[in-house]
């Protein structure tokens, strides 16, 4: 599968685009934005880029299922310069008892992700849910979890998906995994490792 560039940012008009990370997703899916502003209250200039050391911003990937149909997976990612955990061991531990503890929620796998240069940890579950109404119709939606730290840029960093088409998730576990594991958190992606570039400023 062929993969494209794409990045998070926001924009500022004190100090031109602000980056949160570069990352890269399937060629045929696309990313378009939330309609929740982003927000990036502290940015610092590290290996010529304006990164966001504090924030959060939200997307949507427009993936495809195997009829070639569109399906949203929600983005959201925070960045944040304090820690929240010593290591991804004890996040793992943490995310998979908080999941079990939960009567709707199902999970599905959990474990370490290398994320280029980093360790990370990330966890993927299922959640049945109620839609409001009389008939009270079941409905359930796949979650995923990642996080870690970038040492280089003194971020904690961490990205959740959410798709209330479970199988977008679910059938497509080694792609989610080859997004999670291509993100930039502290250098552009280099030339040589993009395909096609598709640049996404919010
Ligand atoms: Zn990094």
């Amino acid at each position: 599968m062929r993969f494209k560039n794409v990045f998070l940012g926001a924009g500022s008009m004190l100090h031109g685009t602000t980056v949160y990370i570069y990352f890269m997703i399937p060629e045929k899916w696309n990313i378009v934005p939330s309609y929740i502003d982003p927000e990036a209250p502290l940015s610092r200039v590290i290996n010529d880029e304006r990164w966001v050391i504090v924030g959060n911003t939200s997307a949507v990937i427009v993936a495809e299922d195997k009829n070639k149909i569109k399906r949203p997976i929600r983005l959201q990612l925070k960045v944040d310069d304090r820690k929240h955990f010593s290591d991804v061991d004890e996040w793992l531990l943490q995310k998979k008892r908080e999941i079990r503890k939960k009567p709707r929620c199902s999970l599905k796998e959990a474990g370490r992700i290398r994320i280029r240069e980093h360790e990370g940890a990330y966890s993927i579950w299922v959640e049945n849910k109620k839609r409001f109404g009389v008939i009270g119709q079941q409905y359930s939606d796949a979650n995923v979890a990642c996080i870690f730290r970038c040492e280089l840029t003194n971020r904690e960093l961490t990205v959740k998906l959410r798709s209330e088409y479970p199988d977008m998730i679910l059938l497509n576990k080694p792609t989610i995994k080859r997004i999670l594991g291509s993100i930039a958190c502290h250098e552009r992606i280099r030339k040589e490792d993009e395909i096609t570039v598709g640049e996404f400023p919010l």
